[in-house]
């Protein structure tokens, strides 16, 4: 971050640090210098610049900070049932304290009739104020009047059993901050901050750790935030422009099977958006520089096809196209998917994935270096040294955002001499927020249509109690010729449990319509087994299926209309998104039913709520997203684009779109950063790089 050496001293020669409490920061929170202290920021305040009297206490009330007097303690109970209790007094009333753990610590250091300031959750019991384990301070002329803006660090366990707790860090803070202060350098151009009124690194750093008030705390967040937010957008956005002019692309021109494909095959209209983002991707392709672009789009938007038509095109060219997939149930429904329109054009296509068999992994290979294999759909099998190309013109990468950015550059060297194309497809929508900081290097697609002719799915939402209900109106879609799906959850923590459920639930459904037939499918049959029951309900053998999320992925059934998703509260947003996605495929009016326990929790019911009012992926997302932080949707870890340590995509959206527009706006007047007003930056970024790559050294 900060160019003077100071910042690079190591951690243990800070006063009250030292090597014990530096190995033990080296290893808890990798802070291994002054720097990175610095950038420790806290995670959270207490606001202690309120007092309030023992008088004013109410039941509910969150943390309080009292003054007052210690008027006794006294050990009461005995054994495990010990406790110390005090009365804290001031001039409104009386307080009970109590201790379960910590006693002797505590008999040892409060003094009866001491002054003292605490800090503490109030509860009641019959009608009198209490606290357990409260925060005590002697009252001091610095924290008479409050200590203003507490920070809170994040800490290990280890930490805090070695007596490190948020204090200390918090004094640490304030020793270095006294030591570096004046040697923080600015790392924002004076114009950025006047345009965007921010306050300077210095006054940032200081109040973030050491708030004077509310007003300065909110400055330096927000200043904090931009910085790194625009940093990130900065080298993405370089990353992008730089490779515009650096890797030259292979130039696809001819058009012969494609032609062909639109005359005679095209399976049907494409929608106006798929026309547009095939547009955008030839224009790429045909460009002379390499594609790296993004393609997005929401489930059953066809984004197979345009997968397809994009493949021709590198094909009529003479080169090959390659689908990577995260998985191997992913990497069999594209290549299901793929499949027919590649036979009516005579191309070869093949999967290879980790399952494959010696021999016919042999085949494949020889046949994707002769050329002979003009279509690859596989999963990691295809990163493999051994593969190798004639001529790759074409990556596409479904991900999920489950690869990282080294994966995706090994794919790159697949083709010797000119890089290929790269096409990133992903299989659910996600976050604008999140797609700007995961996928900003690249250049987005996205298919914000659906096929003509679809019928909006209507979802509702009904009790258990309620079962008899759905079941008639399931009796009502079957007797129209429709099919139904019925979908369990399952997860590996209980998964005996679940397939009790699921077995139960097939056992009710079988005796609830002996009418009908009833497939089941789930993970534990033999792969024959599952086949077999999925093909009986493809060909309307059977018109109910029952199954766990196997069917999130793999069967398109256009018959089906109803889908209802057992113990829905279980299942996560982008999933149910999934599952409902697997109707609505036809041209009748769809229903989703997501069935659950009367006792839900608030974040259960959000989703709900969410999949009841509307099928808008990217909508459906952005809630995922406010529920669950960035951090925990799916392979963002390990993705490790994502390090931000203060900003928060959850909530900085706003931020962070003028940090983007910032950086984009300075990287297309200058994008090799060469003006005297710029050279702040690109110093910035320099040091980001040499600080990456030590990085990179350790681990
Ligand atoms: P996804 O984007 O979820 O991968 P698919 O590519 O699987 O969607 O397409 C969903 C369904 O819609 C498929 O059955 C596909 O054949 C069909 N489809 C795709 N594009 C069109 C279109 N333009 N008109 C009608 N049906 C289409
Ligand atoms: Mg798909």
């Amino acid at each position: 971050m900060m160019q003077s050496s100071i910042f690079d001293t190591k951690i243990e020669l800070l006063k009250g640090v030292g090597p014990q409490r530096g190995s033990l920061l080296n290893t808890e929170l990798q802070i291994f210098t002054f720097g990175d202290l610095l950038q420790y920021y806290p995670f959270r305040y207490e606001d202690r610049t309120q007092f309030h009297t023992i008088a004013a206490l109410q039941d509910g009330m969150e943390y309080v900070q009292i003054k007052g007097r210690l008027r006794s303690l006294e050990l009461v109970g005995e054994g495990f049932k010990q406790r110390l209790t005090g009365v804290f007094m001031d001039t409104t009333g009386a307080l009970e304290l109590t201790w379960f753990q910590g006693i002797s610590w505590v008999e040892k250091h409060l003094k009866i009739g001491a002054e003292y300031v605490l800090y503490g959750k109030p509860s009641f019991f019959q009608g009198r104020p209490q606290m357990q384990h409260p925060e005590v301070e002697l009252l001091t002329p610095a924290n008479e009047h409050g200590s203003g803006f507490v920070p809170v660090y994040g800490l290990t366990e280890k930490l805090r059993k070695r007596y490190i707790e948020s204090k200390a860090i918090a004094a640490m803070q304030k020793n270095l901050l006294e030591k570096t202060y004046q040697a923080i350098r600015e790392t924002l151009p004076d114009e950025l901050l006047q345009r965007y009124k921010l306050i300077g690194k210095k006054e940032a750093m200081y109040n973030i750790h050491l708030p004077a008030s509310a007003e300065w705390l909110r400055q330096a967040r927000r200043r904090l935030k931009f910085e790194e937010l625009f940093y990130n957008q900065l080298r993405l956005i370089k990353q992008k422009v730089l490779r515009r002019v650096d890797y030259e692309g292979q130039v696809f021109k001819s058009a012969f099977l494609l032609k062909d494909f639109y005359e005679k095959y095209l399976p049907f209209q494409l929608t106006q958006a798929q026309r547009r983002v095939i547009k955008e991707i030839f224009d790429d392709m045909r460009s002379g520089r390499q594609m790296n672009r993004l393609l997005q789009g929401d489930v059953g938007s066809g984004k197979t096809i345009v997968a397809f038509i994009c493949m021709l095109l590198a094909i009529d060219n003479g080169a090959q196209a390659c689908l990577m997939a995260p998985t191997e149930i992913l990497a069999e429904q594209h290549y299901n998917g793929l499949k027919p329109f590649a036979e009516k054009l005579g191309i070869s296509i093949e999967k290879l994935t980790g399952s494959t068999k010696k021999k016919a992994r042999t085949a494949i290979h020889e046949g994707l270096l002769s050329g002979t294999v003009k279509i690859i759909v596989g999963t990691h099998a295809l990163l493999e040294d051994i593969v190798q190309f004639k001529n790759l013109g074409l990556c596409i990468i479904d991900e999920q955002h489950r690869f990282g950015v080294a994966q995706r550059a090994k794919l790159w060297e697949k083709n010797k001499y000119i890089h290929p194309h790269i096409l990133v497809m992903t299989a659910t929508p996600i976050p604008r927020t999140l797609a700007m900081t995961l996928y900003g290097d690249l250049d987005v697609s996205v298919i914000d249509q659906l096929p003509a002719g679809r019928k909006p799915i209507k979802t509702v939402h009904r009790y258990d109690a309620h079962r008899l209900n759905v079941f008639g109106f399931m009796r009502d879609e079957i007797k129209k010729g429709r099919q139904v799906y019925i979908v369990y959850p399952l997860i590996e923590e209980s998964e005996k449990l679940d397939y009790k459920d699921l077995m139960d639930g097939y056992e009710s459904v079988v005796r609830a319509f002996p009418e009908y037939q009833v497939s089941i499918v789930h993970g534990k049959m033999k792969p024959v087994d599952k086949d077999f029951e999925m093909q009986r309900f493809v060909k309307a053998e059977t018109q109910i299926m029952v199954a766990t999320t196997v069917i999130e992925v793999g069967v398109n059934v256009p018959n089906a209309s109803v889908m209802v998703i057992e113990s829905a509260e279980r299942f996560g947003l982008s999933q149910l998104h999934q599952l409902r996605g697997r109707v609505g495929r036809g041209a009748e009016q769809s229903y989703c039913i997501l069935m659950t326990d009367v006792k839900m929790s608030k974040e259960s019911r959000t989703r709900i709520e969410t999949m009841v009012r509307t099928n808008d992926g990217f909508e459906i997302a952005d809630v995922d997203l406010q529920l669950r932080g960035p951090g925990d949707l799916s392979g963002t870890q390990q993705s490790g684009i994502i390090d931000l340590q203060i900003a928060d995509l959850a909530k900085d959206g706003e931020i962070l779109k003028v940090a983007r527009a910032c950086a984009q706006e300075i990287l297309d007047k200058d994008y090799l950063l060469e003006l005297p007003q710029y050279s702040m930056i690109k110093e910035q970024i320099e040091a980001h790089n040499i600080h990456q790559n030590n990085w990179a050294r350790i681990s």
